[in-house]
């Protein structure tokens, strides 16, 4: 992989996290930490990101909510007219929900299944908490996409589709799961310490029984974003001790880049940092050491192997496919779009 124009910036606003999941170590963190940024820099990368020809910024954390200048980014990437997209859990809706409404096109709000299993993962009462907030934004007559995002484990994967249903009653537009990570440091703290969250095989069996349910009921591929094959394979990831066998069809750090809180510079949400926005993010991404690491991310790079987050977009000879097999009818648009993507 090379660096290509950048098409998304994912920026970490916070570190902080009024949440304590099961699944994440990032709310064990310290309260203020002396090294996030503030909001000038921040600003100075959005507007950068933009010149390198970004379309959208994903802000996220830690809980990008808590961030006391949220509202004034959001603001800003807007009027340079990217799409503006925020991961949260969701507990900070009511209280921002004036100017979510109207800046925001995509929220993503974690929803981790019914009731009883949200709160068992997320914390007893988070799912009345979760559901009092979205009150606050689905009353808008205009609000952004609600996507409710669920990561599959041990405690809910028999249930993902108890989880469809969740997420209707609470007004999300959609679903999308996403299996928990069990071989990188993003979610804060060693990987192994979420060992015992891996499905185990009788949960993996019941994960395939209720894909086959929700596919039954025609939820795949479109209130739930994702299709069966694409659910299928996240259940074959944990059926293997090290994650898929080989590295899945990635590219996403060629037109995407990843700016942690305190200005640090990944290739992607799960890889290590290699230099630091502070300096400029093309320059940042321009350097030998990112350089380096871009090529030595795909097939043999032990992230990369069990990566629970791979975006591929088609270009050049991929993209030209998947247009002439549209125009042609080889295929349907959904399916030109798999093929162009890993599933
Ligand atoms: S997964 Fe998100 S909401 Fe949960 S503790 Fe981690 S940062 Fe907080
Ligand atoms: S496969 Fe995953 S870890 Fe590897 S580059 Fe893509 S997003 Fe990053």
């Amino acid at each position: 992989m090379i660096p290509r124009p950048l098409r998304l910036l994912v920026m970490h606003v916070s570190t902080r996290c009024d949440q304590a999941c099961a699944h994440c170590s990032i709310w064990r963190g310290s309260q203020a930490p002396p090294k996030d940024w503030g909001v000038e820099k921040r600003l100075a990368v959005i507007q950068e990101a933009q010149t390198l020809g970004a379309r959208a910024v994903l802000f996220t954390g830690g809980e990008p909510l808590l961030c006391d200048h949220i509202e004034t980014l959001a603001r800003e990437t807007r009027r340079l007219g990217l799409t503006v997209q925020i991961a949260t859990n969701g507990l900070g809706l009511q209280r921002s929900a004036s100017w979510l409404a109207t800046l925001v096109d995509e929220l993503y709000v974690s929803l981790e299944g019914p009731q009883d299993v949200h709160d068992s993962i997320r914390g007893r009462g988070m799912f009345m908490r979760l559901h009092d907030s979205l009150r606050a934004l689905t009353a808008w007559d205009v609000r952004p996409r609600l996507i409710a995002r669920s990561v599959v484990s041990e405690r809910n994967a028999d249930v993902i589709d108890r989880t469809v249903d969740a997420a209707r009653d609470l007004g999300f537009d959609g679903l999308s799961y996403l299996p928990i990570d069990l071989s990188s440091d993003a979610f804060g703290g060693p990987a192994e310490a979420r060992a015992e969250l891996r499905p185990t095989a009788p949960r993996i069996k019941a994960l395939r029984q209720a894909i086959d349910r929700m596919q039954a009921l025609g939820h795949l591929g479109g209130f739930v974003l994702e299709d069966a094959e694409k659910l299928s394979a996240l259940a074959d990831g944990f059926e293997s001790a090290d994650g898929p066998a080989k590295a899945p069809r990635c590219n996403a750090p060629e037109w995407s880049a990843v700016v942690e809180a305190d200005g640090a510079v990944r290739p992607c949400f799960f890889q290590p940092a290699t230099g630091n926005a502070v300096s400029g993010l093309a320059s940042s991404r321009a350097s030998a050491g990112y350089v380096a690491a871009l090529r030595g991310l795909g097939a043999g790079n032990r992230i990369c192997a069990s990566c629970v987050c791979p975006k591929y977009v088609p270009r050049g000879l991929d993209l030209l496919r998947g247009r002439v097999g549209r125009a042609l009818g080889w295929m349907t648009p959904h399916a030109a779009l798999r093929a162009g993507s890993r599933a």
